[in-house]
């Protein structure tokens, strides 16, 4: 038998502990070799006072194993308890989620019959980098982050996975024609990581209909990678619409530790009744078999339970009268599919998984250039009587040597020079400096404080470049 890879196991809260029983029952009869460390997070962890719902001494185990199965948790009610899952996530550097969802079709009730989709979202950057600000009394703002290696990782990662797992195509889902440069960046990463992949067919969509198109024709797509915000939407959409929110397991990976869970939650009202489906918590597990190069067992687990759906041993959240032919418990359920490992599925696609190779190779994407030039400064000022002209007159005089106002927007849309009344505008403009021949950083840095020195309120001061000849900053709307 292979050497035992080292897991750290969590047993959760609500119908955890039954659920992961259950699938650490089948694992082991399935052949997994696993050396299991187990620790406690989650509600009893909060409840002590711990405000991240997981001790040091837990981490401890996490970053010497790695690897992380992980049932689900309660959250307990009332403010000042962090999200674990954001927690680790953030903690391990989990960049990729990956959320395979499948209909069982005519097995489980879906309206999409053929539908296998695997979702890639990017897990650390985008909006979700949570740099927000509220810059005047009236405007917030929330800044999106995209970067390059970023985005160079979670392609590659679905680009890796769509070989491994003997997919045809990865669709990138994003938005270029309004976020130019952050988007834009997102889409050209992938088309240059795509070329690295000629045998994998590569399509891209902007995400408004790229979505509709999903929830209308989800068999039309393969791996979908996306930046996090949209992932994040439409990784449930897609569970949804596959009629398997209580089936689907996902991973969070990273460099080095990876986390596997179900998608649903503790679901309280069903503990402790040997009710619940541990589906999603074992299909997290499969994930899990593959990422630690135990491909066999993974497949031998991932088979009897497919032949267990279609063979009708149901739990009785995807029990169908007609359809379903027994209605049984979590313990019943385990003991059905360690039944039939060995077997395959007769009407369903039968899963086969391949060795994982030697780490993916880190190059691909061309280096983003260095070579940066100041061009200039946006102020943005709190101006609370919104007159823009009366602001181009306060502000445009405080240039300084070798500097000049450009441009001056109210949330993106130009009301100076040659403003258009109708403009909506906030207590909060922008004002552009662009500079007349070189610059430099202090150079530029007075003009916020020349604006200061004024009497005007200053929120955010940013130095204007252009990397590589190309400028670093978009264009006011209408300009
Ligand atoms: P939930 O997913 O726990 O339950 C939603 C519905 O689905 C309920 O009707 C439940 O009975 C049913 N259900 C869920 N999983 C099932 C299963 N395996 N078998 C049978 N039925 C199942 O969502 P919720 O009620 O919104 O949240 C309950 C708790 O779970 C909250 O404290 C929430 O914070 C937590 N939660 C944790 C995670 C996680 O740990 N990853 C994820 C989501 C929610």
């Amino acid at each position: 038998m292979a050497a035992k890879t080292p897991i750290t196991v969590a047993y959760g809260d609500g119908i955890g502990p039954e659920i992961m029983n259950a699938t650490l029952q089948i694992l082991e009869a399935g052949g997994a070799a696993l050396d299991i460390e187990t620790i406690e997070i989650g509600e009893k962890v909060y409840l002590r006072g711990n405000a991240a719902g997981i001790e040091p001494s837990s981490w401890e185990s996490l970053l010497r194993t790695q690897v992380f199965l992980k049932a689900p948790i309660t959250t307990p009610q009332g403010g000042g308890f962090k999200s674990l899952n954001v927690t680790t996530r953030k903690t391990l550097g989990q960049y990729a989620n990956v959320r395979p969802c499948v209909s069982y079709h005519p097995f489980v009730d879906t309206r999409h019959p053929d539908m296998d989709v695997v979702i890639v979202r990017e897990n650390e950057e985008d909006l979700y980098a949570g740099i927000e600000y509220q810059i005047s009394p009236e405007v917030t703002s929330c800044l999106k982050v995209i970067s390059r290696p970023g985005s160079e990782k979670i392609v590659r990662y679905a680009f890796e996975y769509a070989r491994l797992h003997n997919r045809k195509k990865v669709t990138c889902f994003m938005k270029d024609n309004i976020m130019k440069m952050t988007d834009g960046l997102f889409h050209k990463v992938f088309d240059e990581i795509a070329a690295a992949y000629p045998e994998i067919r590569k399509e891209v969509w902007i995400v408004d209909i790229g979505a509709a198109k999903l929830a209308d024709t989800p068999e039309a797509f393969d791996v979908i990678v996306l930046p996090n915000l949209y992932g994040d939407i439409l990784s449930d959409v897609a569970a949804q619409i596959a009629g398997s929110v209580g089936l689907a397991g996902s991973a969070n990976i990273g460099d080095k530790c990876a986390m596997f869970e179900a998608i649903h939650g503790s679901a309280p009202r069903r503990a402790g009744q040997n009710l619940a489906n541990p589906s999603g918590l074992l299909l997290g597990a499969v994930l899990m078999l593959v990422h630690i190069n135990q491909p066999e067992a993974a497949a031998r687990v991932h088979n009897a339970w497919l032949r267990t759906i279609e063979d009708g041993i149901h739990t009785y959240d995807i029990f169908t009268e007609g359809v379903s032919r027994l209605k049984v418990g979590t313990k019943e359920f385990a003991a059905a599919v360690i039944e039939r490992l060995g077997q395959k599925p007769n009407t369903l696609q039968p899963v086969s998984y391949k060795s994982r190779p030697a780490a993916a190779a880190g190059a691909a994407g061309a280096e983003g250039s260095t070579a940066m030039e100041l061009k200039g400064i946006d102020v943005f000022v709190y101006w609370p009587s919104r007159d823009a002209s009366a602001l181009a007159e306060a502000v445009g005089k405080l240039a300084g040597d070798g500097l000049k106002l450009d441009v001056i927007d109210n949330r993106g849309v130009k009301v100076w020079p040659a403003g258009i009344g109708e403009t909506f505008c906030t207590d909060s403009f922008r004002c552009r400096y662009l500079a007349t021949g070189a610059v430099s950083v202090p150079k530029v840095l007075e003009v916020p404080q020349r604006i200061a020195a004024a009497g005007i309120e200053v929120s955010v001061a940013l130095p204007l470049r252009s990397f590589a000849g190309v400028d670093g900053y978009s264009m006011v709307q209408g300009q």
